[in-house]
Formats: structure tokens, sequence, C-alpha cells
């Protein structure tokens, strides 16, 4: 499953080529992806121009001309190939599986005025595209209850503490709550809590003070979430530049990994020594440092 900096990645190598762009034709090889595509979806696209390619947690977002937002999520192994005159010019996000080779799993192609085309393939089909409102985004199924962004600029000290503020559950569980905070997943929460020297075991609570004010934890923990999301966008930003050299997947992330997938090694912390261990919680990998995070 991408983790968002990927679909954020994504969306980066994405953008030169759609926004802006108008949509000339559209190809449905298939009528649908995990749901079925919306009606009349190719005829409903033809003909618009694409204002804007943007990001809500792990959704993509076209908007178009006439009010509508194309919808788009990349599931389990869900990419997007851009292509000019035949020519791959770019697999945006490829770094997390392997290239997806064969064209039987071309679902989706939208031919542009610019003169790109951009493939949606998808083996095993987890993925989904929808189309709405612009206006009615929020009450869509996807987006409804959803939590705040983790990249936008509501996710500061001030916002979790009066998230958590009272919470008995973990506070990795809680980091993983959707509905708090939107597009979170496993292998960040394992990062921003080693990065911020804060136990995943503690009650999510404890980062804030009686009166829903921050502590000094909340304000580290809020750093380092963004800390770590940053790094990773600008890690897969290198590799899709490299992308080309490379066959296929190229792993970015685990050369930057401070704990996750580390059990056993030391801990990066400078001057901490401990070694990183694996628990389960919630039926979930958690990597971290016993010694350096209370
Ligand atoms: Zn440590």
């Amino acid at each position: 499953m991408p983790e968002l900096p990927e679909v954020e990645t994504v969306r980066r190598g994405l953008e030169p080529a759609l926004q802006g762009a108008r949509i000339l034709n559209v190809e449905l090889r298939r009528p649908d992806l995990r749901f079925p595509l919306p009606e009349d979806f190719a005829e409903r696209l033809t003909g618009r121009t694409i204002i804007s390619l943007g990001r809500r947690a792990k959704y993509l977002l076209a908007d178009l001309d006439d009010g509508m937002t194309v919808i788009m999520h990349l599931g389990m192994s869900g990419s997007f190939r851009v292509e000019r005159e035949g020519e791959i010019a770019s697999v945006p996000g490829d770094f997390h599986h392997e290239r997806a080779k064969t064209a039987a799993h071309d679902h989706v192609v939208l031919h542009l005025s610019n003169g790109f085309r951009v493939t949606y393939n998808d083996p095993r089909r987890f993925g989904f595209m929808d189309l709405t409102a612009r206006a009615e985004l929020g009450e869509h199924a996807s987006f409804k209850g959803l939590g705040i962004e983790p990249l936008g600029n509501e996710l500061d000290a001030q916002s979790l503490a009066a998230l958590f503020k009272g919470r008995q559950a973990p506070l990795k569980a809680a980091l993983l709550d959707q509905r708090l905070i939107a597009g979170l997943g496993n292998i960040y929460v394992c990062e921003a809590l080693n990065m911020a020297g804060l136990s995943p075991k503690r009650k999510a609570g404890t980062i804030a003070r009686k009166d829903g004010s921050p502590t000094v934890s909340a304000v580290r923990l809020a750093e380092d979430i963004r800390t770590v999301l940053q790094q990773a966008i600008q890690a897969g930003g290198s590799s899709l530049r490299d992308h080309k050299l490379t066959d296929g997947s190229l792993g970015y992330f685990q050369h930057h990994f401070r704990v996750y997938d580390r059990e056993g090694e030391t801990c990066p912390t400078s001057g901490c020594g401990g070694m990183v261990r694996r628990i389960v919680q919630s039926g979930r990998s958690t990597f971290y440092c016993p010694r350096c995070q209370k």
C-alpha cells in the first residue's frame, strides 16, 4: 500500500502532464476497478480541462473546468505511466512495486491536448476512480469524517494536543486513526515517534496538558511528523529522476528508515546506543527504541 509520501510523489510527477491540459479522448478498457467507474465517465471527461491536480490524504484530486473533481486512489498496485509520442516520459511513484509491465493491466488512458498520454495501470485493481462535484467533496464517502492533513498547515502542536487530549489509546494507535489525522501510515508513525523520542505505547492524551494546550512532546511530535514526510518526499523525488537508469523497484525508503524494519539494529538517535525492537500493536508491527523513546 503506498503511503502518503508516495502518493504526493506521484502527484508531483503527474502534475506537469495533467495541469492545464485538455482531455481529448478517454479510453476505458474495462467498466470497473475496485468499484464500477462512474456512469458515462469517458464522455464526462472528454473536452474538459484539468485546472489543477491536488491531493487529500492518499487521494489524488483532478479539478476540472466544469466544477467536477476526479478522485483517484492507487489501491495496492496502481501506477500511472506518462508517455509522449510513444516514449515513456515517467512512471511517477513506480518505486513502491514492480513495474507493471503488461498492457493487459492498462485500464484507463487519457489522451491530452499537450501531447501527453497518461495511463493508469493496476494489476490487482484495488484502486478506484470517481467523479464528484468539487463543492460536495467533503460529503463524498471517501472524505466524510477524514481527519486533518498531516502535510497541511492544520497539523501543529495545538491541533495535535486538542485531538489527543484525554485519549487513553496508545499514542501510535491515535496517530494511525484516520478520523484524527488522514493518510499517516504505519511506517511514518514509527519514524516520527523515534525522531521525537516518544514511546508508541504511552497514552495519546499525555501530549496534552489538562487545559488542552500542547506539551513539549506535542511540539516535537508535530514537527517530526512533517520532517519524516518531507524527507520521504524528497527521497521519492530523487528516485524519480533516477528512474530511467534502473529497472523498476528502487525501494527508496529502505535506505532512509530510522527504525522501520530495523529490528535488532542500533537506534539512530545520536548518543542513544539502544537497540530497535519490534512489538505488535493492534495487529501491526511497531519498531521503536525502548531506551530513548519514553
Ligand atoms: Zn534510541
